[in-house]
């Protein structure tokens, strides 16, 4: 495991490696990665073209989870790659579902580290809350993730395998059946190891006869929202993302993706330049006290400078806004002068922007309260009022701690003093 030095948290590079079987993994290869790759176990140059185009049509517009199952590709060639591949689905190893509809899963990777993963159903849209990391480095204080200790980045494979999944639980793969692999939540949200076990997660149920289409889906949007700092594991982020946008794909739009920073300045400009999709900023407070306190990848990067490079964010646009987070702490961020100083700021960048006020998720252990409702509301019209639409995020999945910053994945139960001297550990680490 890597964990990041003391002065550049952004260099924890992790590679679509080899499993401890010595198998590579064919999810999160790049088309061009993946005809080297072929050409690398044998396959003469000339077919290695048209074989990658098979395989990745396979993997992606068909979701076979087996060389076996690649039908028009030759007996003997399914045997040299199944010599050094698997296609490569991350474990599930929960899966619960909250009262309100929406699932998130416990996903466990090839060297035992565990992410989660989250689908929101809406009436008119499905959007999956895909982690970039496990764990985070950083260190929000109103957040569980950043509580963990342990990170290291998801590698492009993983962070795609999170959406392929998806696809298989919610059957959207041509004539496939949806895979079993949900179960209700306990009912006090707490996981149930027995009935885990009774329900083992069987992968595959496709049907690659049927033809391809995007009809109907319920998986329609993306947002790199679930655990992790995304572009502080940027170049996975990017690969992953081309798979899921390349219309040969996944086939996604840039346009209904959303990418989550808490402020990585000086990658916002390669991510609008080489990802494209929509940004989302953890704003959270409008002055450097507060956000140095609740935020604290603000003492290095502060308020001014994010702004300033949101203003210069490729694509945004009045059609195609910034969001601001803006998470709701009673007595901390939510006052009427806040809202004031948060439409002046935006004024003053010209921003094409809308906020999006987050009830705060409480956890175990967390030291902050939601704001009022009616603390909320107050809020949001200040900022309705100035013309920049302020919605407030309806909490969803808080029944299974799948709702916004209360993922985690290691289930230890640690006290409020180990918390702060984990903060502080990993404020010396790399502020
Ligand atoms: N690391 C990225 C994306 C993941 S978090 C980021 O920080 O932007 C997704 C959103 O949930 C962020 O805006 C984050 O600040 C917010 N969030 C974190 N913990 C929360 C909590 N307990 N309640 C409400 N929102 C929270
Ligand atoms: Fe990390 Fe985002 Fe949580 Fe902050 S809010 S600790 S950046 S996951």
């Amino acid at each position: 495991m890597q964990i990041p030095g003391p002065n550049d948290p952004t260099v924890v590079p992790r590679k679509n490696m080899a499993r401890a079987d010595g198998k590579r993994s064919l999810i999160g290869l790049s088309k061009v990665q993946l005809r080297a790759a072929l050409i690398e176990i044998g396959v003469p140059e000339k077919q290695a073209g048209m074989r990658s185009g098979q395989v990745w049509h396979w993997l992606y517009h068909r979701g076979v989870t087996q060389i076996a199952a690649m039908a028009n590709i030759s007996k003997d060639m399914r045997e040299l790659l199944d010599q050094h591949f698997v296609v490569g689905r991350p474990e599930v190893v929960t899966a619960q579902v909250s009262s309100d509809g929406t699932r998130k899963w416990l996903l466990r990777f090839d060297d035992g580290e565990e992410a989660e993963c989250v689908f929101i159903p809406d009436a008119w849209r499905g959007t999956l809350c895909v982690s970039s990391q496990v764990g985070c480095t950083l260190n929000c204080r109103f957040c569980f993730t950043g509580t963990m200790k342990l990170v290291r980045n998801l590698t492009a494979a993983e962070i795609v395998g999170q959406v392929m999944l998806a696809r298989d639980a919610l059957g959207e793969w041509p004539g496939a059946a949806p895979v079993a692999i949900t179960r209700p939540a306990a009912s006090d949200g707490a996981d149930d190891e027995d009935e885990e076990e009774d329900s083992p997660w069987v992968p595959g149920a496709h049907n690659p006869g049927s033809n391809y289409t995007s009809e109907g889906r319920m998986l329609t949007n993306i947002v790199m929202m679930g655990m992790g700092e995304p572009l502080y594991n940027f170049e996975n982020v990017r690969d992953a993302l081309a798979i899921v946008m390349d219309g040969e794909g996944l086939g996604l739009s840039k346009r209904r993706i959303t990418l989550s920073t808490s402020g990585v300045v000086p990658m916002m400009a390669r991510a609008g330049a080489e990802i494209g999709v929509n940004l989302a900023v953890s704003l959270h407070a409008v002055t450097k006290e507060i956000r140095d306190e609740i935020v604290p990848i603000n003492k290095k990067y502060g308020i001014e400078e994010l702004l300033t490079a949101c203003s210069e964010y490729p694509g945004a646009n009045n059609a195609r806004r910034i969001t601001f987070e803006y998470v709701m702490l009673a007595g901390k961020n939510d006052s009427d002068h806040d809202a004031h100083e948060l439409v002046r700021l935006i004024r003053k960048y010209r921003l094409p922007a809308k906020v999006n006020l987050i009830p705060f998720n409480p956890w175990p252990g967390s030291i902050y309260e939601c704001s009022s409702d009616a603390r909320i509301r107050a809020f949001s019209d200040i900022i309705f009022e100035a013309g920049i639409s302020a919605p407030v995020r309806r909490p969803r999945g808080r029944d299974i701690m799948a709702a916004c910053g209360q993922l985690k994945s290691a289930s230890e139960k640690i006290s409020r003093a180990e918390l702060d001297k984990r903060a502080a550990e990993k404020e010396e680490n790399w502020v």
